[in-house]
């Protein structure tokens, strides 16, 4: 330490309100350049090399393969999945001395995309899963808490490439489970929550939250049934995926009168070509509904799950009507109708002004409208989401209100997004035309995973869950040093133990931290603690003896060790 670039503050940054950022700083891991933007000094460099470590062991593991892509791109590819607009403020972007345009990639979906097309044209070649560990940019709105929410980040993202709905199925679970070994292995508190898509599009979406309490990220929890999503997500969730293989296309069926369950199962078997239950119908169906002589105008679906739904109640939500199964190709003519999914802005924009109907059966809100004719139309919202007191409005879940699958109550939390899984679909293969010949000399588009993990903000998140009002406490995994060896004695032969000892640790393997300043003990005790390495030893008082004192940092005990002892002991 007497060469160590490092050096401890006393006192908390004054822009530092998270305790990990005020530990960070004041320990010398980190120091600020500007807004969200910070340099990493030796001992922090080392913990984000680790957790680096361990997510490449774990991304290696289930095959994935590293290479490294530019931060710095050209603007076309993003122009040509609409990014350059979408992204809005939170791209940065810059020009080159011609006046072309540039950006520092946020996230790297394309240009994976156009990699892969580059290299790859035969099915024979697939799957495939690409990783990298690299620098993002995005121009946050608020940067946050150090490293916790940076304007320049270390992101690991990876992104899969299949041939089938099943190979990306196998893909995000081989990525979901590497996960859930990374942060085992990091000793970090989490969660998995169901999440929205955001800006990148798609369907099936998870989130790793860290649980804190300084996290930005609400979550609700069902105690009953461990269903958890983000809160964002609950006002979206769509109810399971309505499978489309193997239905026919959009077949009208009349029905005579008002539908009633018993109708809807009578049209499903017709249609299909088989005996359904009615559980089964509610579950497929989705119907299409028109006033008789009149133009398809409403759009229902089936009911996810078993429900509690009479023929009363249907009765109250359809006119007299006909229903349709309708194809995929309707349901993306529909956009009012969301993967299953009718929400009340959807209701809104479709001219829906009066709420008449609320209710919750099962944690299940329906929704049925009528719009100023009084006409009614009815939309299936999981979760609560819509105040019903006349309007129809958004509005978020609250602590108490009742789980979408209906188990139980919901619990809200706190947590910060570590990691993202994401069943990304064609929407890139798609907007780079991505194609390789199958078996039979036939293009194919391959369908796309995309997954992150927040490497730089994982070191302030462990900061954040293993700290104490003295400081940081490492697990052993992540910690820049294994061993601190402090020398708290005056004496010469304490100070030759002390590099013997030193020098027998790093011959057994372990990296060793040593404090060999002309420092007060008190001074180095403090450093040592507000460093955090999990274990100290410390060459005292009792060395006079023959000992040296072991000191958990992470249980906080402490033992006195013959100093012959120690390295066995420590091993
Ligand atoms: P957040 O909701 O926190 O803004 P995000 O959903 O925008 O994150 P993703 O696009 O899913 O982030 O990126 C993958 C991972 O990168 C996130 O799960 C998070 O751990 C990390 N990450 C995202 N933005 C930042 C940032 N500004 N600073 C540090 N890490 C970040
Ligand atoms: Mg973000
Ligand atoms: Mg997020
Ligand atoms: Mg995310």
């Amino acid at each position: 330490m007497s060469h160590l670039f490092l050096r401890t503050l006393r006192d908390d940054p004054a822009d530092a309100e998270v305790p990990s950022h005020k530990l960070l700083v004041r320990a010398g891991y980190v120091r600020r350049i500007a807004p969200g933007i910070y340099s990493w000094l030796p001992l922090g460099l080392k913990v984000l090399r680790q957790v680096e470590r361990v997510v490449r062991e774990e991304m290696n593991n289930i095959g994935a393969q590293e290479i490294s892509l530019p931060a710095l791109l050209p603007r076309e590819p993003y122009e040509t999945s609409n990014r350059w607009t979408e992204y809005g403020a939170g791209l940065f972007r810059l020009q080159d001395r011609k006046g072309n345009d540039l950006l520092l990639g946020p996230t790297h979906e394309e240009l994976f995309a156009l990699t892969v097309k580059g290299e790859y044209n035969s099915y024979k070649d697939f799957p495939v899963t690409l990783y990298q560990v690299q620098t993002k940019y995005r121009d946050e709105e608020r940067p946050r808490a150090g490293i916790l929410r940076g304007r320049e980040f270390v992101m690991k993202d990876s992104y899969s490439f299949d041939l089938t709905d099943e190979g990306l199925t196998q893909s995000y679970k081989a990525h979901r489970d590497a996960y859930e070994r990374i942060f085992a292995r990091l000793g970090v508190k989490y969660v998995i929550v169901s999440a929205t898509s955001g800006a990148m599009g798609g369907s099936a979406s998870e989130e790793f939250l860290a649980e804190s309490e300084v996290g930005e990220d609400t979550y609700v929890r069902c105690v009953e049934s461990g269903y958890a999503a983000n809160v964002e997500a609950v006002k979206t969730l769509a109810p399971a995926p309505i499978p489309f293989d193997g239905l026919p296309e959009a077949v009208v069926h009349d029905t005579p009168d008002t539908p009633t369950i018993d109708s809807l199962v009578e049209a499903s078997r017709q249609i299909l070509g088989r005996d359904v239950d009615a559980s089964e119908t509610l579950k497929n169906i989705l119907v299409k509904v028109r006033q008789p002589g009149g133009e398809w105008e409403l759009v229902g679906i089936g009911i996810p799950g078993d429900r509690e739904v009479d023929d009363k109640r249907l009765e109250a939500s359809f006119e007299p009507a006909e229903v349709a199964l309708l194809d995929e190709t309707d349901f993306a003519a529909n956009p009012f109708l969301v993967k299953g999914y009718i929400g009340p802005k959807a209701l809104l924009a479709n001219g829906v002004r009066y709420l008449v109907d609320p209710r919750v059966v099962d944690g299940t809100s329906w929704i049925t409208g009528a719009d100023e004719n009084g006409k009614h139309v009815f939309g299936l919202v999981a979760g609560r989401d819509f105040v019903a007191d006349g309007t129809v409005e958004a509005a978020e879940v609250r602590d108490g209100d009742p789980s979408p699958d209906g188990a139980g109550p919901l619990v809200s939390a706190r947590g910060i997004e570590i990691g993202h899984v994401f069943q990304l679909g064609r929407k890139y293969t798609d907007a780079f035309a991505v194609d390789v010949l199958n078996e039979n000399g036939k293009p194919v588009r391959p369908t796309m995973g995309s997954y992150g993990v927040g490497v730089s903000r994982l070191v302030a998140v462990i900061a954040e869950q293993q700290h104490d009002e003295k400081g940081l406490r490492w697990p052993a995994e992540v910690a820049p040093f294994d061993v601190h060896v402090v020398i708290a004695n005056k004496d010469e032969q304490a100070r030759t133990g002390a590099e013997n000892l030193v020098e027998e640790l790093s011959n057994a393997g372990l990296d060793v931290l040593f404090d060999d300043r002309k420092a007060s003990p008190g001074v180095k005790f403090k450093d040592s603690e507000l460093l955090g390495m999990p274990l100290v030893v410390v060459v005292g008082r009792g060395f006079a003896d023959g000992n040296v004192e072991l000191r958990n940092r992470i249980t906080g005990e402490s033992n006195e060790v013959p100093v012959g002892e120690a390295v066995r002991v420590i091993l």
